[in-house]
């Protein structure tokens, strides 16, 4: 191939197809984002059950406060009122400045008096230092009893404060019920001992106390003396524990809580929250305690509730961003294809620019460049050459009685003639030299780059090259000669038609000369 077609814009530049990549990352972000939604929304829900929680625990936490609280202040009026029964008897002796003596009347009806004004009391009695009964309110005369061994003497002989006394519940033999017996130090003015005030507490009234302002459902309740022995209990009194209350810090503040009793927990041994309130009067505290099975119920009774919310909102929200994520996937890969079939498109219709553009430019019978690409390719060289001042050659060539292989052969032995002449030059022609056929029996040589002489000498190595070429056709060897005209670029040439005219007129001369044979439109110095 002697010329190279020009090249065509883009021509062989393959557009990378759209590539899947981007494709890829979007559904990775799409699950990253759909999960991390899910963990959010979890998130929430679980701070949202967790705080309903703290809020249940609170309440009972307020609950077990003011509940306490006002056990504790009934409890103290109560004490109050006993206490001051037992200081009326104390200070009749004391004005007497005498111990009381065996069944004094007068002993004996205060006694009854003061029983009948405080129905919490179920008995009242007196007994001297050595713990002998002198006067009970409930029979005259007292019987013959020792009560040395009764907690609430013994206290009071071994020198119990001035304080009043609380002791533990009882079962009273006489009336077949429990008691609490409270009592208190006898003294003359003098300070000297003379005996023991006491009275019985009717256990069911404490316990009444307890009772009666139930705060709560489920709320525990007990008062204790500060040795952590049960005096009373809510529900009943059987709710008490059997063993001592461990105290390891009693104090009077709001903020009093489990922490502050080591066994806060009344009953059983499950968790709850504990208030624990302590008299500065007397010697008791009062616990309340709530267990939290029963506060958080509620909260319980509804987690699978909320259990199954949450699990219908993350799979309504896996739904939707599946739902989503589709729709999204969909419209992308029909981008993707569609940009796709373009660039497809685009190759194809670049591919059929190229054939046309290739078709356009070549002879269709010998497959070399045709008249057409020889004068634009011929034009631009020309300009070039001339802009230099560079040498530029042109021969036309013309098959020497061509019309008798036509007439003695037949046209496609013709053909095939044409064939093996436009071929010949290939050996003889450099790259960037451009062959065509001109038309007809007629073919063209563009020399860049090449003087008269140069051309001269290529002129006669394509005429050695055409007169050793035969075609092989039906049996028979066909050979053709040919006449070239030849003519170099002058100064005065301004286009390809003045060259080629020049060219032309050299070729007759040729033919005129005998054909076979080269001439030049300007004589050689062998010629001269
Ligand atoms: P001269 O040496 O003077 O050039 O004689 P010639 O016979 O070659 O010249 P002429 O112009 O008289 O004849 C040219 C012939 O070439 C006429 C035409 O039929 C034949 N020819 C032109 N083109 C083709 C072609 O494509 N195929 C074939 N088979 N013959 C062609
Ligand atoms: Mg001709
Ligand atoms: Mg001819």
């Amino acid at each position: 191939m002697h010329a190279r077609l020009p090249p065509v814009a883009g021509a062989g530049v393959r557009r990378k197809h759209l590539a899947v990549g981007p494709y890829r990352s979007n559904t990775l972000r799409w699950a990253l984002g759909g999960a991390a939604l899910l963990l959010l929304a979890d998130l929430l829900l679980v701070s949202v059950l967790l705080n309903e929680r703290e809020q249940a625990l609170n309440r009972g936490r307020v609950t077990a406060q003011t509940a306490a609280s006002i056990i504790l202040r009934r409890a103290e009026g109560l004490f109050d009122t006993l206490d001051r029964t037992l200081y009326a008897i104390a200070e009749v002796i004391s004005a007497r400045d005498a111990p009381p003596a065996r069944d004094d009347l007068y002993i004996h009806r205060l006694l009854v008096r003061l029983h009948a004004t405080t129905p919490s009391l179920g008995w009242m009695n007196v007994s001297d230092t050595q713990g002998m009964l002198l006067t009970s309110s409930l029979s005259f005369p007292a019987p013959q009893l020792q009560l040395a061994d009764r907690e609430y003497v013994r206290v009071q002989r071994a020198d119990w404060s001035q304080e009043m006394y609380i002791g533990l519940p009882v079962i009273t033999r006489t009336l077949g019920t429990q008691v609490i017996p409270i009592s208190r130090r006898l003294e003359t003015d003098g300070g000297r001992f003379v005996g023991v005030a006491a009275a019985g507490l009717k256990s069911e009234f404490l316990q009444s106390l307890v009772d009666d302002p139930i705060p709560s459902e489920g709320l525990i309740i007990g008062i204790f003396r500060n040795d952590g022995r049960a005096l009373a209990c809510l529900p009943s009194h059987d709710a008490c524990p059997d063993a001592p209350m461990n105290v390891v810090e009693r104090a009077n503040d709001e903020h009093a809580d489990s922490a502050l009793v080591s066994n806060a927990r009344l009953m059983g041994t499950s968790a709850g929250v504990s208030a624990l309130h302590a008299s500065q009067q007397y010697d008791f505290f009062v616990v309340t305690d709530y267990p939290t099975a029963l506060l958080l119920a509620t909260w319980h009774h509804n987690l699978p509730i909320y259990a199954v919310l949450g699990l219908g909102g993350n799979l309504a929200l896996v739904f939707v961003g599946l739902y989503a994520w589709r729709q999204v996937s969909h419209r992308l890969r029909a981008m993707a294809e569609l940009a796709h079939s373009n660039v497809v498109l685009e190759d194809r219709v670049q591919e059929r620019t190229e054939a046309l553009a290739r078709m356009a430019n070549t002879d269709v019978l010998t497959g070399q460049p045709n008249r057409r690409l020889f004068m634009t390719e011929g034009a631009r060289l020309l300009t070039l050459a001339r802009r230099h001042h560079h040498p530029l050659s042109l021969m036309i060539l013309d098959a020497d009685h061509f019309k008798r292989i036509n007439d003695l052969y037949g046209h496609a032995a013709g053909d095939a003639v044409l064939r093996t002449l436009a071929s010949a030059p290939s050996t003889v022609l450099r790259k960037s030299d451009i062959f065509a056929r001109f038309g007809g029996e007629e073919f063209a040589v563009l020399l860049p780059e090449t003087t008269h002489e140069g051309a001269l000498e290529v002129g006669e190595r394509l005429l050695d090259a055409f007169r050793s070429t035969a075609t092989e056709h039906d049996g028979e060897h066909l050979h053709v000669t040919v006449s070239i005209g030849l003519a170099e670029l002058a100064p005065g040439d301004t286009d390809l038609e003045a060259l080629l005219h020049r060219a032309d007129t050299a070729l007759y001369q040729a033919k005129e000369a005998g054909r076979d044979r080269l001439v030049s439109d300007r004589p050689t110095n062998s010629e001269e």
